[in-house]
């Protein structure tokens, strides 16, 4: 078990330079390790926004030259690897891409970890098959197996929240789960119930979107935590993960 929570925040799509510069700054100073920002965005309509692309990496590298960071971002396509091996420390694969067998054979050949979301209707077995793909015969490769619901039948939230599976990738397998409740609750009010629950069910990691200004955010609004409400879910994760991990 790791002994300190692995803190992956960010907005859930770059939008401009002053947005990731106000974003960026704050949550560094929270203490995250590792900042998201999306820049290749897989959108369920097509008139919805892209994400910033080409310009969206010249931010980073500009960004990360002046103040280094880890940074994670979603890549979709194997073209995109390429052209985000750069900027990236950590590639996402995103939820609607863990069956793209080549995309993760294609992330297989760098040295970057791999940050795999869980498909909303991927059995384990599945979701443990994408896993080898992504470290092809390397034991060593480093993934990280997010949770980040599964498709449920109450409309209230966007997803069902699968514990069961955090708490088994943290005792049956040898990765690091990950919980992000963001996307598996997708209302901003309860996203610290969620990552609460994931850390009590055995998360190392957790994934929250945040957003300096979360009603104008331009993709996922609804559940974009604000910085203020982001310092405070992570302090109490921090005490609840410190308590585990203690055996209190
Ligand atoms: C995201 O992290 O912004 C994202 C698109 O997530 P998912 O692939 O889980 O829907
Ligand atoms: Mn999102």
């Amino acid at each position: 078990m790791l002994q300190k929570l692995h803190w992956f925040a960010g907005p859930c799509s770059i939008e401009s330079s002053e947005q990731w510069a106000e974003v960026s700054g704050a949550l560094l100073k929270l203490g995250v390790d590792t900042l998201r920002g999306g820049i290749f965005k897989m959108r369920t309509r097509p008139e919805s926004f892209q994400g910033l692309r080409e310009e969206g990496i010249k931010l980073i590298l500009e960004a990360k030259r002046k103040q280094g960071f880890q940074f994670i971002s979603e890549v979709s396509t194997p073209q995109q690897v390429e052209l985000m091996a750069p900027i990236v420390d950590i590639f996402q694969i995103g939820s609607r891409s863990m069956y793209a067998y080549e995309l993760l054979k294609e992330v297989a050949k760098y040295p970057q970890p791999v940050f795999l979301k869980r498909a909303f209707s991927a059995t384990l077995e599945e979701w443990l098959g994408a896993a080898d793909y992504c470290r092809a015969n390397d034991s060593n490769k480093e993934v990280w197996m997010c949770e980040r619901g599964v498709r449920g039948f109450d409309e209230n939230f966007r997803n069902m929240l699968d514990v069961n599976a955090i708490a088994y990738i943290a005792q049956e397998t040898p990765y690091n789960a990950v919980v992000d409740a963001s996307h598996a609750t997708g209302r901003s009010q309860y996203i610290e119930a969620g990552t609460l629950a994931g850390i009590a069910a055995g998360a190392t990691g957790v994934m929250v979107e945040v957003h300096p200004n979360p009603s104008q955010a331009l993709s996922d609004a609804d559940q974009a935590v604000s910085i203020e409400t982001f310092a405070s879910l992570k302090t109490k994760a921090d005490l609840l993960f410190e308590h585990i991990r203690s055996g209190l």
